[in-house]
């Protein structure tokens, strides 16, 4: 019979790990958003886009750009040549090249994920709260306490603290990962009043990194869309904050650090993300975590520490073992 498999999220690992098993099994995504992206998110508003989680991609590996290939001849993916600098409150702005192909999905960061997803048996809206063992398959239950189905294996591709909460692994399987916050702010701000630059990384500062979304390839250039990051450190200390305050201490550093003036912001929206940035692994991990046994398994970046390619490739990685034991 062919086994059942419930994958619990449908950002880049979840849709990679479906694409790669489904000539092997029947499965099911399970994922908590309205829409497809995850932390490759796009919030979107009229003609405005803001790309609030991550800001591009790099692929180094043979498989992460053979995945691209077609969606870069598509136009899903285009590469970014951004005039990109670096601030600091305390040096002048020095100009900071980029030595290797960086990537964007366009016209929003999530449209790679809406390129992906034809063909995949994809729940919206469906938050998988709980597993429960029913004989030798697991029962998944939402948020409604309604049954979403049984199924012989269940695959977590949600962030590491939602995925400890969901899979009932030993606690040590999950050592040596960890994740920390980021917030972004997006900032509705007319063109002409803004720098040359495109993007900038930030050093010592509550912010870590700004860009000017609207100048991305494949968006609209006309209507002014400004993300701004803070530094994990300062997400970290300010996480439980009062959120007005948050948004206008960090919108104020934006207009310090740029040379806006205040009264050319005319939106500032903030999003807090509780788990954004994986932290490094140490050693050579393997890229997943397994019990065969239970037939539980987890992927995602922070198997691999970060980044929109590491997602990929844990989830490619426990894919070929799946595979390889045949499931
Ligand atoms: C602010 C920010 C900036 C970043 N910048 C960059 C960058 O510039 N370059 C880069 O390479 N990477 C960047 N990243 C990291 C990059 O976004 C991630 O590495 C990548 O998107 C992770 O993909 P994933 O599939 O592993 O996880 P996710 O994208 O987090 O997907 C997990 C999915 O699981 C869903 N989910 C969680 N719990 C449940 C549940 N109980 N039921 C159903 N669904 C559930 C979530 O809604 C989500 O869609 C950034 C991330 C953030 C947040």
């Amino acid at each position: 019979m062919t086994p059942r498999i419930a994958i619990i999220g449908a950002g880049l690992a979840g849709l990679t790990l479906a694409r790669e098993l489904s000539e092997h099994a029947d499965i099911t995504l399970f994922e908590k958003a309205r829409g497809l992206g995850g932390r490759m998110s796009s919030r979107r508003r009229d003609q405005q886009r803001w790309d609030h989680g991550a800001q591009f991609f790099t692929a180094r590996s043979r498989a992460f750009k053979a995945l691209l290939t077609p969606f870069m001849e598509s136009g899903a993916v285009v590469a970014w040549q951004p005039n990109i600098t670096t601030l600091s409150p305390n040096q002048a702005p020095y100009k900071r090249p980029w030595f290797e192909p960086h990537y964007v999905a366009a016209p929003a960061m999530n449209s790679l994920l809406k390129a992906m997803s034809p063909g995949l048996n994809i729940a919206l809206q469906t938050r998988v709260q709980s597993l429960e063992p029913q004989g030798d398959r697991w029962r998944l239950l939402d948020d409604q306490g309604e049954w979403l189905g049984e199924f012989d294996w269940v695959i977590s591709s949600a962030p590491l603290p939602q995925t400890r909460e969901l899979l009932p692994l030993a606690a040590d399987a999950y050592a040596g990962f960890g994740m920390r916050p980021c917030y972004a702010l997006m900032l509705t701000v007319d063109d002409r009043d803004l720098p040359v630059w495109d993007a900038a990384k930030v050093n010592d500062s509550p912010l870590g990194w700004i860009a000017f979304n609207h100048r991305l390839p494949g968006r609209n250039p006309e209507v002014g869309a400004v993300v701004a990051h803070s530094s994990a450190d300062w997400a970290e200390a300010h996480l439980e904050d009062d959120q007005d305050a948050v948004r206008e201490q960090l919108t104020a550093e934006f207009c310090a650090l740029t040379g806006v003036a205040p009264n050319a912001v005319q939106e500032a929206q903030l999003h807090r993300w509780r788990y954004a940035l994986a932290t490094e692994v140490d050693g050579e991990p393997v890229g997943y975590v397994l019990d065969t046994a239970r037939k539980l398994a987890a992927c995602g970046d922070w198997c691999l520490g970060g980044r929109v390619e590491a997602a990929f490739t844990s989830a490619r990685r426990l894919a070929a073992r799946l595979r390889e034991r045949g499931l």
